[in-house]
């Protein structure tokens, strides 16, 4: 007999939420964390669509660690010297339907795996899996440590960086245009403050991600979120791109920072917190097979993220992932068969949630990046150029619109213009 019906490895977002179901199940599961606490490794920009938090814990805000209400929402064209911005806010962003929250996830994490440990899940802290027990090619448990610790089921839920998924399934490491490197700060600055520059309310905070300078050309974007008394400020770039980039990751992160258009929003500042981790790009086309025999993933290890440019989304994914494997690991073992055939249902669950859906409908969008890199530099300038053309007077003769936009699109090129905007709404 296995030492526990179910081993959850990795305690982020997908991890604690699998547990749970199983807990909430009846099922003996224990999960292994390598953080010394919940959430100690862990790095997000930090907005959070609550929508699958909610499908498993419907009283969440009355507990749950979060910072400011997302009710605004700007996405930044950046140039060296100017910025390009949509500002939207909208009442249906404090609708329960849409809402989102920024978060920490050094208080989130701890507060996901709490819900857990309180369903009944164990947690071992501190300790790494480091590779996965097999018996007659299913896995069967963890090594973790001096431990070897035995389980009807394994949920792979340990985020991006996995060295176990290969062990699990078919499939290799993510390559470096399949992921990107995250860099953050977290700065505290007085709440009232912090309300005042985004133009919200208390408990109301702003979403705003860049493109084009933030990055200085390179694919990747810049994010700005507000919490409560901090700002969590960063930067994502591919890693295949940035690889021979002259300037290194922190040095656009500090550039990024003295921006024009992004230094009035963090001036007096402290930083907090300094971190970074990688993200996943690849989007559908790289995901690996979501069950093996006596395993299945849930979350980044399996690649569950999408930056569509406009909004960033791994962690609602995760949730609901984390929520799909749980339960159907419980249903697998409640009928005595956790092979791949007796998991199969995970990946049907999630074919017909958001989770497979959107990844799937949003598949081109690594590739419609990594093709268009007038996205990062030349289309920014050229907005640029488009706004000094509406709105700097100088007392000269004034041109008609049309006289000033046209050289600016011929700059382009009118069939690259159309190609990529043709390339771009296919995309999304
Ligand atoms: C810079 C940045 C900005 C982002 N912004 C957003 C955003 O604004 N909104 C959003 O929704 N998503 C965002 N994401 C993505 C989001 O953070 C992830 O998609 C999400 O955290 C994935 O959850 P997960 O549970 O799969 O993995 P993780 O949250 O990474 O958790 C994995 C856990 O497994 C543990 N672990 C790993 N290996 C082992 C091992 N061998 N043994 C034991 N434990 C192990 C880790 O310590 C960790 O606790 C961002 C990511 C980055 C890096």
């Amino acid at each position: 007999m296995a030492d526990f019906d179910a081993i959850v490895v990795g305690s982020g977002c997908a991890g604690p939420v699998a547990a749970y179901e199983l807990a909430k199940a009846g099922r003996s599961v224990l999960v292994v964390e390598r953080g010394n606490v919940c959430g100690a490794k862990n790095v997000s920009g930090g907005r959070l669509y609550t929508h699958s938090l909610r499908a498993v814990f419907p009283d969440f805000a009355q507990s749950a660690p979060l910072e400011r209400r997302i009710v605004r929402e700007r996405i930044s064209m950046l140039a060296s010297d100017a910025a390009t911005t949509l500002d939207v806010s909208d009442e249906l962003m404090r609708d329960q339907r849409y809402e989102s929250y920024s978060v920490l996830r050094a208080r989130f994490d701890p507060w996901l795996a709490g819900q857990a440990e309180q369903a009944g899940a164990e947690f071992i802290n501190g300790i790494a899996v480091e590779s996965l027990l097999k018996q007659d090619g299913r896995v069967s448990g963890v090594r973790a440590g001096e431990d070897e610790i035995t389980a009807d089921v394994v949920l792979l839920c340990d985020g991006v960086n996995s060295l176990l998924v290969p062990q699990a399934v078919d499939a290799g490491r993510p390559t470096p245009d399949q992921v990107a490197v995250g860099i953050k700060h977290v700065i505290g600055l007085p709440e009232k403050v912090i309300s005042d520059r985004s133009l919200c309310a208390d408990g109301e905070g702003m979403a705003w991600l860049f493109v084009g300078d933030a990055t200085q050309g390179r694919i990747g974007g810049g994010f700005l979120y507000t919490n409560r008394d901090t700002i969590s400020i960063g930067l994502v770039a591919t890693v295949s791109d940035l690889v021979d980039a002259d300037t290194p990751i922190y040095q656009l992160l500090d550039d990024f920072k003295r921006h024009p258009s992004v230094a009035p929003m963090i001036a007096g500042g402290t930083v907090l917190e300094h971190s970074g981790h990688l993200v996943a790009e690849g989007g559908y086309d790289a995901m690996p097979p979501l069950v093996g025999d006596g395993v299945l993933l849930a979350g980044e290890s399996a690649l569950m993220c999408v930056n569509a440019g406009y909004t960033v989304r791994g962690m609602d994914f995760a949730i609901a992932a984390g929520q799909q494997a749980g339960r159907s690991a419980a249903a697998a073992l409640e009928a005595g068969d956790t092979s791949a055939t007796g998991l199969a249902g995970y990946r049907s669950a999630l074919e017909d949630s958001f989770v497979l859906k959107d990844l799937k409908l949003l598949r081109r969008v690594p590739r419609f990046m990594e093709n268009t890199p007038r996205i990062f530099g030349t289309y920014p300038a050229l907005a640029r150029d488009a706004m000094r053309s509406l709105f700097l007077v100088d007392g000269t003769p004034m041109n008609p619109v049309r006289r000033s936009m046209l050289p600016l699109a011929r700059r382009v090129g009118y069939l690259n213009l159309a190609r990529d905007l043709s390339r771009g709404v296919k995309a999304l």
